[in-house]
């Protein structure tokens, strides 16, 4: 079975209980949003499923395989995050290579992956640029087209647009839900901006102290909010 399932999944930092037992089954090529307030576990959900972090309890699967001790490189995920997390020394290009080169992949088949991945964002232009001479758009594209080069299964975004203008933002959300149509891959995406959930998610999941509280379509939870959290999370514009 293809997709993200989590069973029973735990996570503690010493005593600190912050995911408390999360089972969710996340379908081949979704596009499914986190929400919650701040603190409730979203990262670390997330983190949990790239494996950046270790489970303390329960299983994980991607792709009908069990990863829950797979080491992050080999699970098929890619994680684009916040801060863009770039090497500012590095070309657009080389930054996007970098990964594959690593992983001891052909020459070629690097550069056809980079070229076809500027393609798809439109960074043609702009290969031989430094980030820090690229404006803030720019180099999230940059970030998303290093998770694209490595064909994930699984695409994990973390607050990906939080630190750019209004506009922007809504001109890279069109962008990402182009790229989920064009690429067909599952994504997971953390946010707590709430037209972006209820504008590119297929499922939310409304998560509360480590808990779901309710798992549907944008159109089940604004009309059948399970209760009045999830009515205040989604149901309203605020
Ligand atoms: P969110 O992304 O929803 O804002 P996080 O997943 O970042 O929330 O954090 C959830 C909780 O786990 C917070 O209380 C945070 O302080 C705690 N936490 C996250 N990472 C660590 C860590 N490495 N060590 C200790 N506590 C952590
Ligand atoms: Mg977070």
């Amino acid at each position: 079975m293809a997709g993200v399932q989590l069973h029973g999944v735990k996570k503690s930092f010493g005593d600190v209980h912050v995911i408390h037992g999360v089972d969710l089954t996340i379908d081949d090529g979704d596009f499914v949003v986190f929400v919650g307030p701040s603190g409730c576990g979203k990262s670390t959900l997330l983190r949990l499923i790239s494996g950046l972090e270790e489970t303390t309890d329960g299983s994980l699967s991607i792709s009908g395989r069990d990863v829950t001790h797979v080491e992050p490189a080999e699970r098929g995920v890619a994680m684009v995050f916040q801060s863009y997390a770039l090497y500012p020394h590095m070309s657009v290009y080389d930054n996007m290579a970098f990964g594959l080169k690593m992983g001891g992949a052909d020459p070629e088949e690097i550069d056809r992956r980079v070229q076809a991945a500027a393609e798809i964002l439109e960074l043609k232009p702009l290969l031989d640029r430094k980030p820090k001479a690229m404006s803030g758009g720019q180099r999230q594209r940059v970030a998303i087209g290093r998770a694209i080069v490595r064909k994930p299964d699984v695409f994990l975004f973390d607050e990906p647009l939080s630190n750019l203008d209004a506009e922007l933002r809504v001109q890279m959300r069109l962008e990402i839900a182009k790229l989920h149509n064009d690429l067909g891959a599952t994504m997971i995406y953390v946010t707590h901006d709430q037209t972006e959930a209820m504008t590119l998610a297929d499922k939310i999941v409304v998560l509360r102290a480590g808990i779901v509280e309710q798992y549907g379509s944008p159109l089940d939870l604004y009309d059948n909010p399970d209760n009045e959290f999830v009515a205040g999370f989604i149901g309203s514009p605020r």
